[in-house]
């Protein structure tokens, strides 16, 4: 195939002419300077973006899109959400769809990632049903099992579930995904036709990356991810601080069809800032998110260092037949060993 043909093929254009900047917006796509670019890596991922390296990393960008996606990224408030009103201002300003815009973010989400282990930087871009985006990236735990690590995938679905999506309609991804996040992924309630462009490959369906699939209805559960469900809990102490109630409401929200260990993380930053992850389960349990896990999603995604853990509560299910406790402990002693960690009983509301 022709190159361009094969970039139109790529873009899934069609028929349509390639604009100068489409045609620079993938080969920088191509290229493979993004999983090797040089970082300090002791500056958020927030911090890592600034104009020039927008520019660097999208230069078919003008300079009017570049600013607007400046100012929604660097806001700590959106941590790696873009609005759809913001992602179809700039695609129909770059003449490009909202999907070929998430594509092209890809370098944008890997300078999120935290690989102290690996140093292999994956990014992903999410587009929820709602139309927003939302970036994740890998997060690895120095000193651990390499279990805790959290793959960019999952990282963009717990950014947006997080976040209030409803669903995921695409996830763009600079790699194709591991068998750990084609199951992780599974537990969708579109998993089967989930769209993932994948950098360098184009478009390919979730169920021809499992053909043979093991979800949730092989355990007889009909429940599945984003179906907007909660657990009615109420914690058990009396306890009725900020950080507590944060964990209680990421508890309520979180998936848990399999063992009904409702349980949820709330983290303080030294910037003040909470951050809460919800426990999202998968039928094949490992590739399992864990509360603390979800919450680092949204703290690096919020422009911060894991480092910058100053407390944290853990809300779970008294009774439960299984416990965030210890993982929740080593994972917080990996990044900050002297942050203090609660541990919230709750309970089902009679
Ligand atoms: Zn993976």
């Amino acid at each position: 195939m022709a190159p361009f043909a094969r970039l139109a093929s790529l873009l899934n254009l069609g028929n349509t002419a390639l604009s100068r900047r489409k045609v620079l917006s993938v080969l920088a796509l191509l290229s493979p300077t993004h999983t090797t670019m040089e970082l300090n890596l002791s500056l958020s991922g927030a911090a890592r973006l600034d104009a020039g390296r927008l520019r660097k990393l999208a230069p078919w960008l003008s300079a009017e899109s570049r600013d607007r996606l400046l100012r929604v990224l660097k806001d700590p408030s959106l941590r790696g959400r873009i609005p759809a009103a913001e992602t179809g201002a700039v695609a129909a300003s770059e003449r490009m769809t909202v999907d070929e815009l998430a594509i092209a973010l890809l370098p944008v989400a890997q300078l999120f990632s935290e690989p102290p282990l690996s140093n292999f930087r994956v990014g992903a871009v999410l587009r929820g049903t709602s139309g927003n985006l939302y970036l994740g990236a890998n997060i690895e735990v120095p000193g651990q099992m390499l279990g805790f690590s959290v793959h960019a995938e999952q990282a963009a679905v717990a950014n947006a579930y997080m976040q209030g999506e409803r669903g995921v309609a695409c996830l763009a991804i600079t790699v194709a995904p591991c068998g750990h996040c084609r199951q992780f992924l599974n537990e969708l309630p579109n998993a089967p036709d989930l769209t993932l462009l994948v950098k360098g490959s184009g478009a390919i369906e979730l169920r021809a990356l499992l053909p043979q699939p093991f979800g949730p209805k092989d355990l007889g559960v009909t429940d599945r991810l984003f179906s907007g469900k909660r657990a009615d809990l109420e914690l058990l102490e009396g306890v009725s601080d900020e950080l507590s109630l944060a964990a209680l409401q990421a508890a309520a929200g979180s998936y848990a069809p399999y063992t009904k260990a409702y349980s949820g993380v709330a983290v303080l930053s030294s910037m003040k800032a909470v951050y809460t992850g919800a426990y999202l389960e998968n039928a094949a349990f490992n590739p399992s998110l864990s509360p603390l896990q979800g919450a680092l999603v949204s703290l690096v995604m919020g422009g911060e260092k894991p480092q910058a853990i100053a407390e944290a509560v853990l809300v779970d299910l008294e009774n439960a037949p299984i416990s965030q406790s210890s993982a929740t402990r080593a994972v917080l002693d990996a990044f900050a060993p002297a942050a203090r960690l609660r541990h919230v009983p709750a309970r089902l509301k009679r």
